[in-house]
């Protein structure tokens, strides 16, 4: 028998959700490939003189989607299989994410195709100083401003700020956002994703008539979103039975110690072999745990055709961008679970990233209380705005997020006129 192989490109998905929203809002095949197509794309060749002195040639990208209701925004990703497709669908939905809610961005993302940690930290700075070099004619505060994704840190934000800083001849703090607070970044953006992600999540929960402090969760992805997210979850009474990275998973029915967890994690590199739980047999079976509230924290299209009716969980909260199917999606749907969207779910980043270039910009820094106060209420309106919708044309969150996000994009374009 052949073993059937899904092969996975998220711009597909990306295309699907696009024309289920495009349809809802009666819009033309025209209109539909306008907003489906990057406006700019870059593939850039980065080498790298590796410290034995050879060199080696990788790849990168960077892609603007929509530049309508202003400069674009959008991670920068270090993985080993970054594609242009990926990066592509990233950065559309990095659009829809910033016009729902309503920060005044387009969407862009980026990526170079390597493992930053089979690399030592000065290989990977000098992949970060060429690959910024390169893109430099693309990006800058009023043009296009990455930010930290999967693979990248604040340390990596700090480089390329340096880089594009030296090259233009003085400082521009606005150029990038997830920096050192000690370098202009933005007290409470490190967190900001994972308290997004558990605002909504909280929400979602009491929804569904789910009481917080009498519910289990899951989180898969044990990074920069998903390790925030189970400690804001554990400290909002949400028992926390499962977390997992891409070398293992682990598992407690009474709950695990989150901090505890971190601690073993900043050891070791990963979840795997923390004593005080119990090892799953693959990573992915905490997708299939009985539990109330799962966030996929990881990569884009973990819950496919092929494995949603495993899942079991009432909530499913999208930490990640991309991690579950349209077919996921319609499955899903069917069976009475909700799906919070990624495009709302953990937009909570990208909201302080704009508070980050909003105090960049004018060098005034604000309180931490009031970054978190600020992120909680556009959180929980971005949420109540995409619920009542979703209730009032009983749609699914993902078609109203979308289709609501979809229409403020193109009533920017519209206003805009088509140029000549
Ligand atoms: P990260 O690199 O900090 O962490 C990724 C985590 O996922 C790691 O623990 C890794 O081991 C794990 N992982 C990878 N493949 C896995 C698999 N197959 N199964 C289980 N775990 C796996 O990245 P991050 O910044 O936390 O990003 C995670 C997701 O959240 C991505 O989809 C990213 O685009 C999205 N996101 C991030 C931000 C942000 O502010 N960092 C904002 C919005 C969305």
């Amino acid at each position: 028998m052949t073993a059937v192989v899904e092969v996975k490109n998220p711009l597909l998905d990306a295309h699907t959700q696009l024309s289920r929203a495009v349809e809802v809002l009666g819009y033309s095949a025209g209109m539909y490939d306008m907003l489906a197509t990057p406006r700019r794309e870059l593939t850039v060749s980065v080498p790298l003189r590796r410290d034995d002195g050879t060199v080696e040639l990788l790849v990168g990208h960077r892609v603007q989607h929509n530049l309508s209701r202003g400069p674009s925004k959008g991670g920068l990703r270090y993985s080993h299989d970054v594609t242009l497709d990926e990066v592509r669908a990233l950065a559309m939905w990095m659009t829809w994410k910033c016009a729902l809610v309503d920060v005044p961005y387009g969407g862009a993302k980026g990526g170079v195709r390597f493992d930053p940690r089979q690399y030592s930290r000065s290989e990977v700075e000098r992949v970060t100083r060429r690959y910024t070099s390169e893109i430099m004619p693309m990006i800058g505060p009023s043009q296009d401003i990455p930010a930290p994704d999967i693979g990248t840190d604040e340390d990596i934000m700090a480089w390329m700020m340096d880089t594009y800083s030296v090259n233009r001849g003085h400082t521009v703090l606005g150029v990038v956002t997830g920096k050192p607070v000690a370098l202009g970044g933005s007290l409470g953006r490190a967190s900001a994703t994972s308290r997004g992600v558990v605002y909504v999540a909280l929400a979602a929960m009491r929804h569904q008539g789910l009481e917080p402090a009498a519910s289990t969760a899951a989180v898969q992805g044990f990074g920069k979103v998903g390790r925030g997210a189970a400690r804001f979850l554990e400290e909002a009474g949400v028992k926390v039975v499962a977390a997992s990275d891409q070398y293992g998973a682990v598992h407690a029915s009474q709950g695990l110690n989150i901090r505890a967890l971190e601690s073993h994690v900043d050891a070791t590199g990963s979840v795997a072999g923390f004593t005080e739980s119990e090892a799953l047999d693959e990573p992915d079976d905490l997708l299939y745990l009985e539990i109330d509230l799962l966030i996929p924290a990881a990569v884009e299209g973990v819950i496919t055709e092929s494995n949603a009716r495993r899942v079991r969980a009432a909530v499913v909260v999208e930490g990640a961008n991309g991690p579950t199917s349209p077919g996921a999606d319609d499955i899903l749907t069917a069976r009475g679970q909700l799906v919070v969207p990624d495009i709302l779910a953990n937009a909570g980043g990208v909201i302080v990233s704009y508070f980050e270039w909003v105090q960049a910009n004018q060098a005034y820094w604000w309180a931490e209380a009031e970054v978190e106060k600020r992120l909680e209420e556009r959180m929980v309106r971005a949420w109540e705005r995409v619920r009542d919708h979703a209730v009032l044309h009983d749609i699914p969150l993902r078609l109203a997020a979308t289709s609501l996000a979809v229409e403020t994009v193109t009533t920017a374009h519209l206003a805009r006129g088509l140029y000549p």
